[in-house]
């Protein structure tokens, strides 16, 4: 689903990734662990086209992501059809940001309704199934100001799945949270991989990783140091940068 070769991209004279190589296939969850500025945030921004890439080609699903290619020269997409691209990607960051003079059962109606122009009582149908889905089917009615950091996180999966997306997209979607409400986020992310979503998770949560990771990589300095499965980079890692990083995480 996604597949991304020597992606390049500077911020100024600031080079935050150089040359990464990724691929995450259907049904596959990738965890990107790493330090604090290594460009985790800004790769997974760079897969919606947040960001622009400087070098490099990136494929979501086989169409090439923000550009198309005429002979052997790429002319940038426009907004409206970078817009279209990202309606199949579901993004959740690390903090919530729901809207907050919005009913949760409102706010995962939004997007298919003011989008996609479906009609309102099939996305409420849908939408009370997603809000069930995720454990909070009692919770359709309240304001995100009357529920807590775990349920807002819960709902704000329950909107990116109402668009029905191919790929999933966390940035630390937990560490907003206080630590007796991660789990149940963990949870619902857990099932999500259970039911075969594609995902591509920011996160040190090195437990989740090792459990419902496909793949793991690990990040430093804008390149890829390690990749392979999590009991190979997270239980027997190869490289002292690796070993550095789980010693002061685990
Ligand atoms: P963290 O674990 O703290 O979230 P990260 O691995 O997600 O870190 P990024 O957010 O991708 O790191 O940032 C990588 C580097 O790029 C940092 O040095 C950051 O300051 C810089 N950076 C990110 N976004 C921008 C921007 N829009 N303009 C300038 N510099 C940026
Ligand atoms: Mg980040």
């Amino acid at each position: 689903v996604v597949s991304a070769q020597k992606i390049c991209k500077s911020f100024g004279s600031l080079d935050v990734l150089k040359g990464i190589d990724l691929e995450v296939h259907e049904r596959e969850v990738l965890c990107l662990i790493g330090p604090s500025g290594s460009g985790k945030s800004t790769l997974l921004r760079c897969i919606n086209h947040l960001e622009k890439i400087d070098a490099g080609r990136l494929y979501v699903d086989g169409v090439l992501v923000g550009y198309r290619q005429r002979g052997d020269k790429l002319h940038e997409l426009r907004e409206k059809e970078v817009a279209l691209q990202r309606k199949d990607i579901g993004m959740v960051f690390q903090r919530f940001n729901l809207f907050p003079h919005m009913t949760a059962l409102e706010n995962v109606m939004e997007a298919p309704v003011q989008v996609r122009r479906e009609p309102r009582s099939e996305v409420r149908q849908r939408a009370l199934e997603l809000l069930d889905r995720v454990g909070l089917a009692d919770k359709a009615a309240s304001y995100p100001a009357q529920l807590s950091g775990g349920q807002q996180q819960r709902v704000a999966i329950a909107r990116a799945l109402a668009m029905q997306p191919k790929l999933m997209l966390f940035d630390e979607p937990t560490s907003a949270l206080d630590p007796e409400l991660v789990g149940d986020v963990l949870g619902v992310m857990r099932q999500l991989a259970k039911d075969g979503m594609t995902m591509v998770v920011v996160t040190h949560e090195m437990q989740f990783a090792r459990e419902v990771a496909d793949k793991v990589l690990f990040m430093d300095g804008g390149v890829v140091v390690e990749a392979g499965p999590p009991d190979q980079v997270i239980g027997d890692p190869k490289h002292q940068r690796t070993k550095e990083f789980l010693a002061r995480v685990l």
